[in-house]
C-alpha cells in the first residue's frame, strides 16, 4: 500500500481541487497530514441537559422534535429563522440569522440536534445556532457525542472537516503499518495506531481521547529519536583517519599566554572536548553556554591541539562579522604559538580566495574560519582534524553535514549561544553530546535593562553621552526591515545621520549588511580601537560580536524583534569590568511583545529567557523552525510532553540495540516513516 504521506488530500472522497486548496493552508497536502491533523480541543456534546440549567451566554447542545419553523424579520433588516422544538423538559427555540435557505431542511415533524449559545429570555430558552444537525443521512459527528473542534481557515466549516476526517479514517487506515514495536505498545498499555487515530478524532470519552493522543506523541517522538541516535550510532561508529595524543605544547602554551585563567566551567569543557579529540571514533558535541560565557577560547584550544596534531581546523559561523572576529580573535591566540590562520568569506577577491584555498588544500594553512564559503565544493582540506559551527541555531543540519564531510570522519563541536530548552534541545541536538559552560567569567555584571517609551529618547541619549564621556562605548540597533537587507540597511543610515545631529563631536559609524567587506572591517576595527564612540547597526551584530569596552546597547523598535534575539543583541555588552545597560525603545504594543520586554527586563539568565520564551511562543517558533533545523512536530508539543519525550528516548535506545540494522518487519516500517515524515532527518536513516 503506498504511503498516506505521499496519497495527496485532493483524492480523498469529499475533498477535490477546491477543498485541496483550503485543506493546503492548514498544512494538509496528503491523507497523512490529514489524519495527523489533531483537534485543538474537543466539546463534549454527548449530554444534554435541560437548557434551563445552563447561566444565559453559555455554549449548549440539545436535541428535539420539530414542531415549527417560522420566519421573521427584525427590525434591522436580518432575517431571523425560529425553530421550535420539543424534548422531554418542554420547549425551546432554535434561532438562526440570515440562513433563510435552512427553511426547507427543517421539516416539521423531523428530528433535531443543536448547538449554540443559550439566551432566557421572558418566555422558553433560545440557542443561538452555531452547528446543527437533521439526524438524517449523516453520522451524527458534530453532536450528540464528543465533538472535535479542529484549527480551521476560513471557508472551511468544522462539519465539512469532521466529515472528511471521518471519512478517511475510515477508507484509508485498514492497512495502515504499526509503527510502534509490540513491546511499547504493551509496556505503556496504549492503543494501535487506527485505533489511536480514530480515538482522537471521535472519541468516545475524554479518556480514550488522551490515550490516543499520548500514543501518537509517543510515536512522533519516538520516530525522531530513532532517527537521531541512529544518526549518532553511525557518525560515532566511524574509525577516525586522525586521532590526537594528549595535550601538548601548543595546547600549554596557548593556555598559559591567555589573559585570563579559564572559569571552571571551561575547563571542565576543554577537558571533555580534549578526551573526545583523542579517542579512536569521532567527536560529536554540542557546546552550549549563555553569550559572553567564554566559547571562542575552548574552540581556539581544539583548535591548537588538532595543529599540534599536524591536523586542520575549521570553524564556520554565520555571518561575516562574526566570521571575520574569530579571525582576528584567533590569529592574536593562535599565531603566537605557531598556528597559521586564514579567513575564507565569500566577500574575498577572487585571486585571493583561490590562493588560500590552495593554501587550505597543500594544509600550508592549519586553520580556517569563514562563513558558508568554508562548505563549497572547491574548499577542500588535506587534513581535516577538527570542524567547528559557531552559533550552530543560525544553520540548518544539512550545513553541519557538509562540513563533517570536509573530512574524513573529522571530530565536530558545535556551539550555541542561544541557552534551549531541555526538551528541545534533545529535539534539535538528540544526536549530540552535550556540554555546557553554565558560568560566565568572574566579575561580570548583570546588565541593567529597562524598556523605554520612544518619547524618552532624551533621556536615553544623555545617558549615552555621559557613558561615553566616561570612555565607553554605545550600539544602537535599529530594526531588520523585513525581508530587504537594503532597505534596513537605509534605516541605519538614516539613524545615524540623525545620532549625528544628536551627538554632534562624536565619530559614528555604521554597519549592516549591504556593505563590502573591507568597509565591514573597517567599521568594526574603528568600533574596536574606540575611534568610533558610537556604532549604529541592523542585526547583523547580533550574534558573536565582542567589544568588552562598549557598555550601552540602544535598541529602537525593540517589540519588533524576538526573545532570542533581543538576548542575544543584549550580550554584546556587559562583556567587560564595566557596568552594562540595555535599553529598549518602544511604545504602545501589543501584549505577547510587552510581555518579551518584560521578560528581557527581569531575566538575566539565557535559559531562563528560553524557558520563558518556549512559553511565549510554543517551539514552533521558538527561532524559526526552519533555520534551527528543529523537524516539524503535528502531535508533540514539547512543553507539555516533556515526560513522553524521556519515554520515546528511552525506548529508541532500546530499540536500536536490538535492531540496530532495521532488519525486522516494524522496524522496516519505521524506517519508511521516518523517511516520509521528516525529511530534513530523512537522510539519517538510509
Ligand atoms: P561566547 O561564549 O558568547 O562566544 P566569547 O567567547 O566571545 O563568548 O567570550 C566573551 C568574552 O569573555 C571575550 O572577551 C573573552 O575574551 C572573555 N573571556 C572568555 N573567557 C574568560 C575567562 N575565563 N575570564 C575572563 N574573560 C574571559
Ligand atoms: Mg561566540
Amino acid at each position: 500500500m503506498a504511503s498516506i504521506w505521499d496519497k495527496p488530500v485532493q483524492y480523498v472522497k469529499g475533498v477535490g481541487p477546491q477543498r485541496a486548496r483550503l485543506l493546503a493552508r492548514l498544512g494538509i497536502a496528503t491523507v497523512g497530514d490529514l489524519l495527523y491533523h489533531i483537534p485543538r480541543r474537543y466539546e463534549d456534546r454527548s449530554l444534554y441537559r435541560p437548557l434551563k440549567s445552563y447561566p444565559d451566554g453559555e455554549q449548549a447542545a440539545a436535541e428535539g422534535e420539530v414542531i415549527a419553523v417560522q420566519e421573521t424579520r427584525a427590525r434591522s433588516g436580518i432575517r431571523v429563522l425560529r425553530a421550535a422544538l420539543r424534548n422531554q423538559w418542554g420547549i425551546f427555540y432554535a434561532v438562526w440569522f440570515n440562513q433563510p435557505y435552512l427553511k426547507r431542511v427543517l421539516r416539521v415533524g423531523s428530528r433535531l440536534t443543536v448547538t449554540g449559545k443559550v439566551r432566557h429570555g421572558f418566555g422558553a430558552a433560545e440557542i443561538h445556532v452555531t452547528e446543527f444537525e437533521t439526524g438524517e443521512g449523516e453520522e451524527g459527528l458534530n453532536t450528540g457525542r464528543i465533538v472535535p473542534i479542529y484549527p480551521l481557515t476560513e471557508k472551511l466549516s468544522q462539519r465539512v472537516l469532521r466529515a472528511i476526517v471521518f471519512g478517511t479514517l475510515q477508507n484509508e487506515t485498514a492497512a495502515l503499518p504499526e509503527i510502534l514495536p509490540p513491546q511499547v505498545l504493551q509496556k505503556y498499555g496504549l492503543p494501535g495506531r487506527r485505533r489511536a487515530l480514530a480515538a482522537v478524532h471521535f472519541p468516545e470519552s475524554m479518556a480514550e481521547a488522551e490515550a490516543g493522543r499520548r500514543r501518537l506523541v509517543l510515536e512522533e517522538l519516538f520516530l525522531l529519536q530513532v532517527a537521531l541516535f541512529h544518526r549518532r550510532r553511525r557518525i560515532t561508529a566511524a574509525e577516525k583517519q586522525y586521532r590526537c595524543g594528549p595535550d601538548g605544547p601548543k595546547v600549554r602554551a596557548l593556555k598559559e599566554g591567555l589573559p585570563f585563567v579559564l572559569t571552571p566551567a571551561q575547563e571542565r569543557a576543554w577537558q571533555e572536548i580534549s578526551r573526545d579529540m583523542e579517542k579512536p571514533r569521532p567527536m560529536h558535541r554540542l557546546l552550549q553556554g549563555d553569550v559572553g560565557s567564554g566559547k571562542t577560547v575552548v574552540a581556539a584550544l581544539a583548535l591548537a591541539k588538532a595543529a599540534e596534531n599536524g591536523l586542520q581546523g575549521a570553524l564556520m559561523a554565520p555571518t561575516e562579522i562574526l566570521a571575520e572576529q574569530h579571525y582576528l580573535n584567533l590569529r592574536a591566540l593562535l599565531e603566537p604559538v605557531g598556528v597559521r590562520v586564514a579567513l575564507l568569506t565569500g566577500g574575498l577577491k577572487k585571486e585571493e580566495r583561490l590562493q588560500r584555498l590552495r593554501a587550505v588544500g597543500e594544509g600550508d594553512l592549519e586553520v580556517v574560519v569563514g562563513t558558508h564559503a568554508l562548505i563549497q565544493e572547491e574548499v577542500e582540506f588535506q587534513r581535516l582534524g577538527v570542524a567547528i559551527i559557531d552559533e550552530q541555531h543560525r544553520f540548518g543540519v544539512r550545513q553541519r553535514e557538509f562540513l563533517r564531510a570536509k573530512g574524513n570522519h573529522p571530530d565536530v563541536l558545535v556551539m550555541t549561544a542561544t541557552p534551549i530548552p531541555r526538551t528541545l534541545a534533545l529535539t534539535l541536538y538528540g544526536d549530540l553530546d552535550l556540554t555546557v559552560i553554565d558560568t560566565l567569567p568572574p566579575g561580570r555584571q548583570p546588565v541593567k535593562t529597562a524598556w523605554l517609551k520612544p518619547a524618552e529618547l532624551g533621556r536615553v541619549y544623555r545617558f549615552v553621552r555621559t557613558e561615553v564621556s566616561a570612555g565607553r562605548q554605545a550600539y544602537f540597533v535599529c530594526p531588520l526591515v523585513q525581508e530587504s537587507e537594503q532597505l534596513s540597511a537605509q534605516a541605519a543610515v538614516k539613524l545615524a545621520e540623525e545620532l549625528a545631529q544628536v551627538f554632534p563631536g562624536l565619530s559614528i559609524g555604521v554597519l549592516h549588511g549591504r556593505l563590502k567587506l573591507e568597509e565591514k572591517e573597517r567599521v568594526m576595527a574603528d568600533f574596536r580601537n574606540n575611534r568610533v564612540q558610537i556604532l549604529v547597526a541592523t542585526t547583523v551584530i547580533e550574534v558573536g560580536v565582542d567589544v568588552p569596552n562598549a557598555s550601552v546597547m540602544v535598541i529602537f523598535d525593540a517589540d519588533r524583534f524576538g526573545l532570542a534575539q533581543l538576548h542575544q543583541l543584549r550580550g554584546r555588552v556587559g562583556r567587560g569590568r564595566h557596568s552594562a545597560y540595555c535599553i529598549l525603545i518602544a511604545g504602545r504594543t501589543t501584549p505577547e511583545a510587552a510581555a518579551r520586554l518584560k521578560a528581557l527586563t527581569t531575566l538575566g539568565d539565557g535559559f531562563a529567557l528560553a524557558e520563558e520564551d518556549l512559553r511565549l511562543r510554543g517551539p514552533g517558533e521558538f527561532f524559526g523552525t526552519r533555520q534551527s533545523g528543529l523537524p516539524e512536530l503535528k502531535v508533540a508539543d514539547l512543553l507539555r510532553d516533556h515526560k513522553i519525550l524521556e519515554v520515546a528516548r528511552r525506548e529508541a535506545e532500546l530499540f536500536l540495540e536490538q535492531d540496530s540494522g532495521f532488519t525486522s518487519q516494524v522496524a522496516q516500517h519505521i524506517k519508511e516513516e521516518i523517511g516520509k515524515r521528516f525529511h530534513e532527518l530523512s537522510a539519517y536513516v538510509v
